[in-house]
């Protein structure tokens, strides 16, 4: 029966305990196995608001793999729990099961008939993948799912998932051909077309003839209570599987959420990529009209049809990244937008549909209300936007969250207005509101309450869930569940809606495929309530242990909450644009992923996984490749900050473990800098001498693989002076603008001591701070030489800001940090801010050429130093090329740049560059130098990360990072191609692995001065 009920906990036989059932997995299957409670923390959530501990998991290396380690838990009698990229909303991926994990290894393209569109695939093969890989065939799998940079073939059909474009595609369920598959005894059936059933092992036939004579028997109260929209993936997809007309076997086992059997290989129907699409964005005066006219809108039979309301829109508004998008498509202040997409072949139909949809607006009263949008480039930022819109909303800080449990109901388009007006009076009565956005085309409105999941969540999830579920029952033919399945959330609401009958029909149907009930209990049949808080992440006394922090967290609300912001959406699993998260791409494993650290995080923060786990090895081990480069700052669409959080952490493994010898020779490089630069020759010795570099691995784990940089007995910031004459009349006349001195005349006099040091009279708009990095100042200093003579020969008069104690140069604290010595980095940060804070004053440009290093400016300094003392330097803090795009943008830059032989740059991004958003900076500064093209290589992080990439132990890890996508770019690049790296590690990095020399921007534009201007030196 499918009536709410104690979940089914995994008890070990008493003849086998459970260590022997690990042993026995380690011992015969060929894969990873791990049942650490840090390894089954990470496999205790999805994307949905449960958690439950499984009881280990196993990463088979084969089809043979997975299929021994389901052959063990069947006879252990331990529940099996398949599972993808873990990105379900409802908890169908957590149990107290063994989970076998089909993402790492069973993730191959095995069979492809382009011809006949079709293509056969591992289980674990990702959606962007597959249609990557089919792209160059005209071809694509249609089910577009949001998840599809993560989700996976084998967990979307275990969902039935639904793309945007479902009303031209259908969902999972239209979609797959065939299914290979293993149930728990022991078979492994291919499922298909009802007309080839005869011809299956004798096994087979006798299983699909008891389906049918439960489908036979239950026709008539299918057809009377059956969901009728194209949305409707509750239970098992019994209404399809009618032995009346032909139909297909496997599209039982799609939405089955992995509770029938094991999916080993599934045969999917491709489409040919649509050539011509158009956009129409229509405008509506309120929410309500655009739920009406959906149903009129549909019969210009589009492509998709998406609801985005005036709260997502705000939203898109209020984010710097989509206000100029949302201001090209929206006119005026519309309640609710929807967007129409028509595509096919031809583009004189897609334009004609376009037209035909602004005629019907007009005829529906809302004449001029259609933006038309032809241009592709257009449409794909206006979907971005539409996407990007849930992931604003999820950014909510604080506890109270979007909460996913009705968020996909599908109704009749006849009853949408209707049903979302009502469902809304429903969250007001319970003292709470939603955002509405997406599938209108369908009836499928997403929509997610905001509620504390840790104080009264549960009671108002389900009074609300109560009335949505009374509420869709008062439409006809609507579904309850219209994308997102069953699983923990919704399994208890399959019987009030399909009624008792049905429900034990499903029960009926788990019972022919796994009799002992091992596969993923407690979701479809047997389930749990759905507001059981023993299940819920944020248990009955969830609480965060008290930790004094290093750095401040207040705009979480504490660390606790900077790592409970990760919702497991499992976007950090992506592999082609952006840098999130390298460290995974190179491991595929859940430890080495920005969601597997903030969950682990989560759960020692939380007292989850014992006393000090917080300063555990195994904590340890989960960060350590994390190459901090911020890219899931900038992309995880919840914003987690694991970069930041390792700092934090390490803050507190260092006070428990101490350093070691590496980890301080590195950490207090700027404080010795200046000595070790007048011993350089002696200091590089370690490169020439045979031998020690072998020796500087085994003392100091430095790998002797590795050339070490140099250093320079000329260090930048001892020459400089001799370089910085007052700018020339000739130069400060090229700008009128620039060369007017501000109003300084109120300001106090500066009071750091500066080459050319300015009084409070002559600060002029041309003057500009330049930052000289360790980095750049000690290894090679050429950069900030180039740097300087580019911006005098821009006209700008160049000031090294030095310390107010006169002692050595200034520094950003980033080696400090990187190793967790807080306190010392925040020392370096305040020597710097003090020696800053009198130029930024008078609003002079702080510019620096090392990403990392100058953006700790804009980044780290508020965790560490008061705002107020931080904000103003942070505010003139730029980047060497934002500061000249910046000019160039005004107007204000005349750079005289000839062109020169090399006509090619290659531009490989440091990853801050790419996590504060600067690479359009270097791209359009690079191409200021006529003729230079201008190629970017679409990289994650180099794999050099500072110093990880010379750690020993990292090498190899570091090597593979950089062979993604840089090195075999590089290696590729003419050899009259510059290479353009702005990161001295980056630069170091293509060095060690292509062989060959990266320059900065600043020395790329320095060789394009002319000749008289970069001599100057
Ligand atoms: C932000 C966000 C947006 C989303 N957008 C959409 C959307 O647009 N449309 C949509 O439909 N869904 C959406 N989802 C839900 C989810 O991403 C999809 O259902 C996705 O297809 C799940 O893929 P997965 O690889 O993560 O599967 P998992 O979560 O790992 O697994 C899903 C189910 O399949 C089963 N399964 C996995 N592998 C096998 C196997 N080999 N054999 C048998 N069973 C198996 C699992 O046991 C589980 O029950 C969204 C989720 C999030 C967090
Ligand atoms: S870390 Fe960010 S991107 Fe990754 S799963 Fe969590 S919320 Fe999503
Ligand atoms: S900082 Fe980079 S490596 Fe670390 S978790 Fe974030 S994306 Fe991954």
């Amino acid at each position: 029966m499918n009536a709410p009920a104690a979940p089914l906990q995994f008890q070990p036989r008493a003849t086998r305990a459970a260590s022997s059932f690990e042993q026995q997995l380690r011992k015969e299957v060929d894969g990873e196995v791990l049942f650490d409670a840090f390894s089954r923390g990470r496999y205790s959530t999805d994307a949905s608001i449960y958690q439950i501990d499984p009881v280990g998991v196993v990463v088979p290396r084969s089809e043979e793999a997975a299929r021994v380690a389901l052959e063990i838990a069947v006879e252990a009698g331990v529940p099996i729990l398949p599972r993808g990229a873990g990105t379900s909303q409802c908890g169908q991926t957590v149990g107290a099961a063994l989970v076998i994990d089909n993402s790492k290894y069973l993730n191959q393209v095995v069979e492809l008939d382009a011809a006949a569109g079709e293509v056969v695939v591992q289980p674990g093969m990702v959606l962007d993948r597959l249609n990557a890989a089919l792209k160059p065939h005209g071809l694509w799998f249609p089910v577009d799912v949001s998840t599809s940079a993560q989700a996976t073939i084998g967990g979307m059909a275990g969902n039935n998932s639904c793309g945007s474009r479902s009303i031209r595609y259908g969902n999972m369920v239209h979609n797959v051909l065939g299914i290979e598959a293993w149930l728990p005894g022991g078979d492994l059936f291919w499922f298909g077309p009802s007309e080839d059933v005869e011809r299956g092992p004798s096994g087979y036939r006798a299983l699909i003839e008891k389906v049918h004579a439960v489908a036979r028997r239950e026709a008539t109260e299918i057809e009377a209570r059956w969901p009728k929209v194209l949305r409707r993936v509750q239970g098992y997809n019994l209404d399809m599987v009618l032995p009346q007309a032909p139909h297909n076997l496997s599209h039982l086992l799609v939405g089955s959420e992995g509770t029938l059997a094991y999916s080993r290989r599934l045969r999917l129907k491709l489409s040919p990529i649509p050539q011509q699409k158009v956009l129409g964005v229509c405008h509506f005066p309120s929410f309500h009209q655009a739920m009406d006219l959906t149903r009129h809108i549909v019969k210009l039979d589009p492509d998709a049809v998406e609801l985005v309301d005036r709260t997502m829109l705000d939203l898109a508004r209020g984010n710097a990244a989509f206000r100029a998008i949302v201001d090209r498509f929206l006119k005026g202040e519309p309640d609710a937008v929807l967007l129409v997409e028509f595509a096919g072949e031809e583009r004189a139909t897609q334009l004609r549909k376009l037209a035909d949809l602004t005629v019907l607006m007009a005829d529906l009263g809302l004449p001029g209300s259609v933006v038309e949008i032809t241009d592709p480039a257009l449409q794909r930022d206006i979907w971005e936007v539409r996407k990007a819109g849930l992931n604003i909303m999820m950014s909510m800080k604080g506890d109270g969250k979007p909460v996913s449990f009705i968020e996909d109901c599908a109704v009749p388009l006849e009853h949408l207005a209707e049903y979302t007006d009502k469902l809304t009076r429903v969250f007001e009565k319970h003292g709470t509101k939603g955002t509405w956005y997406a599938h209108a085309s369908v009836g499928t409105l997403h929509v997610r309450p905001v509620l504390n999941m840790k104080t009264d969540g549960a009671g108002k999830m389900r009074a609300i869930a109560e009335e949505a579920c009374a509420l869709v029952k008062q439409f006809k033919g609507a579904a309850y569940s219209g994308e997102h399945g069953d699983g923990l959330v919704r399994s208890e609401w399959i019987e009030p809606i399909l009624g008792e009958r049905l429900a034990h029909a499903l029960s009926e149907i788990k019972e022919l495929f796994d009799p002992r009930g091992l596969m993923n209990p407690g979701k479809i049949v047997r389930p749990a309530r759905m507001d059981d808080r023993s299940l819920f992440r944020f248990k009955p006394g969830y609480a965060a242990q008290k930790l004094d922090t290093a750095l401040d967290w207040s705009e979480w609300g504490g660390f606790d909450r900077a790592a409970e912001m990760c919702n497991n959406n499992g976007h950090c699993r992506k592999f082609d644009a952006g840098s999130m998260c390298p460290s995974f791409r190179v491991t595929g494993d859940e430890q080495h992923l920005t969601r597997g650290r903030a969950n682990t995080l989560r759960l020692a923060l939380s007292g989850q996984l014992g006393a000090d786990a917080l300063t555990s090895p195994a904590m340890y081990d989960t960060l350590q490749l994390c190459v901090s480069c911020k890219g899931c700052r900038r992309e995880c669409p919840t914003g987690v900050d694991m970069a930041k959080m390792k700092i934090e952490v390490l803050h507190h493994y260092s006070r428990r473990h101490g350093l070691g010898a590496r980890q301080r020779l590195i950490a207090f490089l700027p404080r010795y800098a200046p000595w070790a630069s007048r011993l350089a020759p002696v200091m590089n010795l370690r490169d020439r001498i045979p031998g020690l570099a072998a020796l500087s691995e085994r003392w100091l784990g430095l790998s002797a693989k590795r050339s070490l940089p140099a250093w320079r007995r000329d260090p930048f910031t001892q020459s400089f002076p001799r370089l910085t004459p007052p700018p020339s009349e000739e130069s400060r006349a090229k700008s009128d603008s620039r060369s007017q001195p501000l109003d300084a005349t109120s300001l106090p006099p500066v009071a750091t001591g500066a080459p050319g040091e300015i009084s409070r009279a002559s600060v002029q708009t041309s003057d500009v701070v330049l930052l000289a990095d360790t980095f750049n100042n000690y290894f090679e200093p050429e950069n900030l030489h180039a740097a300087t003579l580019v911006l005098q020969a821009g006209g700008y008069r160049v000031h090294i800001a030095r310390p107010a104690d006169g002692g050595r140069p200034l520094c950003c604290g980033r080696t400090f940090l990187a190793a967790g010595l807080v306190e010392e980095a925040r020392a370096e940060l305040r020597r710097t801010i003090e020696a800053l804070a009198p130029w930024a004053e008078r609003r002079v440009p702080i510019v620096g050429l090392e990403p990392s290093c100058l953006f700790t400016l804009r980044d780290e300094v508020f965790a560490l130093l008061p705002r107020q003392d931080a904000e103003t330097v942070s505010r003139q803090a730029l980047l060497f090329e934002e500061f000249l795009a910046r000019e160039d943008a005004a107007g204000r830059l005349r750079l005289p740049l000839e062109q020169q032989s090399a006509r090619h740059a290659l531009l490989h991004g440091h990853c801050h560059q790419k996590a504060f958003g600067a690479m359009s900076a270097v791209e359009s500064v690079l191409r200021l130098i006529p003729g230079l093209e201008v190629e970017t290589v679409t990289s994650s992080c180099c794999g050099m990360a500072g110093a990880f990439g010379y750690e020993a132990e990292h090498f190899e890890i570091s090597m593979k990072m950089a062979e993604l996508s840089l090195l075999p770019a590089v290696r590729k690049a003419a050899s009259d191609t510059m290479v353009v790296a702005d990161g001295t590690s980056c630069r170091h990095q293509i060095h060690d692995g292509a062989g060959r020399e990266a320059m900065h921007v600043a020395r790329v534009l320095c060789a394009a001065l002319p000749r008289n201007e970069s001599r100057r030196s």
